[in-house]
C-alpha cells in the first residue's frame, strides 16, 4: 500500500481507504463487517470512514469496536455531521449546538477520545458559515477532532469558507469528500481546481460507482443476489443506466489488456489525479479488499488514459 499526504497537511493516508455506508451496521452481517475492516488493516489501509447518520450510529459502533484493538496512532478515522439524527428542530444541520452534541455522541459510539477528521457532510444554508467554522475550530482546540473536512460543497462554498477562516484565523478546511469515479466526474471542472489552489485534498467516495465499476452488473442479466443492487431498500437505477453499463463493457477490454480487474483499473484511474489523496471504497467482504488494494501504486500510461477518455467521453 502506498500513502499520500492529505492536501497540504502533514497527515499521510493510504491511497485506498475503507468506508462503512450501508454496509457495516447495515446489510453486511457483523462478523463479515469486522473481518473486512481487519482485512483492510492487514493490507495496509490506515484510513477509515464513517458518519453519525450511517444506520443512525450503528456503523460508528462497529467501526469503533473493530479498530479499538489497534494502536490509536496506527489509523486515521473520519466521521461526519449534518444529517438528521432525531425529530427535533436542532437534530440536524451545522449549528454550533448540533455539531458540539453530535461530536460527543460520535466519540461515545466509537469509544474513542478523538477523531482525526470531522466532515461537514453537506453545506447548511440555515447556519451562518462563521458559526459552523467557529464550532469546528473549538473542537480542534479541545482535541476532539484533528482536521476539518467538508463533503459535497460547491467550489464557491469552499472558497467562501477558506476566505472566512483566514480572515478570522480559524482552522481551515483541509479535505473534501466528493463523489468521483469514471461515471461521475463533475468535480473536475471547478471543485478540484479550487481545492488544489487552497491545499485541500480529495478523498473520493463511491470510486467504483457502488460496485457498477467492477463489471458485475450486466445489461441483459438480473442483478446478482448477493450484490448491493439487490438490497430491497435501495434504488440504484440511475447508476445502472444503459449508458453506464455500455461504458463498463468497453472498459472491461482495457482492464483485461492491462492485466487488471475492472475495479483495479477504476481505482488506478482515480489515483492518476495528484489532488486525490485516497479512493474511499466500500466492501461487503474481505476478498473485495484483497482485489481492490492491488490498485495502489498502479500507474496507467498516457495512451491507456487516452483510450479510457475515448470511452468515457
Ligand atoms: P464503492 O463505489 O467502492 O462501492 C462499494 C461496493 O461495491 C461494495 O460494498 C461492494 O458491494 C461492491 N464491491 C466493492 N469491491 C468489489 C469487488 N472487487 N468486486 C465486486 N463487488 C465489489 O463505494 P461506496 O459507494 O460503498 O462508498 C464508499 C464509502 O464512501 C462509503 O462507505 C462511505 O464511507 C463514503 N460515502 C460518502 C458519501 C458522502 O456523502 N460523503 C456518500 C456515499 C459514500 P456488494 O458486494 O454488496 O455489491
Amino acid at each position: 500500500m502506498e500513502y499520500r499526504r492529505l492536501g497540504n497537511t502533514g497527515l499521510k493516508v493510504s491511497e485506498i481507504s475503507l468506508g462503512s455506508w450501508l454496509t457495516y451496521g447495515g446489510y453486511v452481517e457483523e462478523q463479515k463487517a469486522v473481518a473486512s475492516i481487519d482485512k483492510a488493516y492487514e493490507l495496509g489501509i490506515n484510513f477509515f470512514d464513517t458518519a453519525n447518520v450511517y444506520m443512525r450510529g450503528e456503523a460508528e459502533k462497529v467501526v469503533g469496536k473493530t479498530l479499538r484493538k489497534y494502536p490509536r496512532s496506527s489509523y486515521v478515522l473520519a466521521t461526519k455531521v449534518f444529517g438528521k439524527m432525531g425529530d427535533g428542530p436542532n437534530d440536524q444541520g451545522l449549528s454550533r449546538k448540533h455539531i458540539t452534541e453530535q461530536c460527543d455522541a460520535s466519540l461515545q459510539r466509537l469509544g474513542l477520545d478523538y477523531v482525526d477528521i470531522y466532515y461537514c457532510h453537506r453545506y447548511h444554508q440555515d447556519t451562518p458559515l462563521e458559526e459552523t467554522l467557529r464550532a469546528l475550530d473549538d473542537l480542534v482546540r479541545q482535541g476532539k477532532i484533528l482536521y476539518v473536512g467538508i463533503s459535497e460543497w460547491t467550489a464557491q462554498q469552499i472558497t467562501d469558507a477558506i476566505h472566512l477562516a483566514d480572515k478570522k484565523l480559524l482552522d481551515r478546511i483541509v479535505v473534501n469528500q466528493p463523489n468521483y469515479s469514471m461515471l461521475q466526474r463533475y468535480i473536475e471542472k471547478e471543485v478540484m481546481p479550487v481545492s488544489e489552489k487552497h491545499g485541500i485534498g480529495q478523498v473520493v467516495f463511491s470510486p467504483l460507482a457502488q460496485g457498477v465499476l467492477t463489471g458485475k452488473y450486466k445489461k441483459s442479466e438480473a442483478v446478482p443476489e448477493d450484490s448491493r443492487a439487490a438490497q430491497k431498500d435501495l434504488n440504484m437505477s440511475r447508476v445502472l443506466s444503459e449508458e453506464n453499463l455500455d461504458k463498463v463493457e468497453q472498459l472491461k477490454g482495457i482492464a483485461k489488456e492491462e492485466n487488471l480487474s475492472l475495479a483495479q483499473l477504476a481505482i488506478a484511474w482515480i489515483l492518476r489525479q495528484p489532488n486525490v489523496a485516497s479512493a474511499l471504497v466500500g466492501a461487503s467482504r474481505p476478498e473485495q479488499l484483497e482485489e481492490n488494494t492491488k490498485a495502489s501504486g498502479v500507474k496507467l500510461s498516457g495512451e491507456t488514459l487516452e483510450r479510457i477518455e475515448g470511452i468515457l467521453g
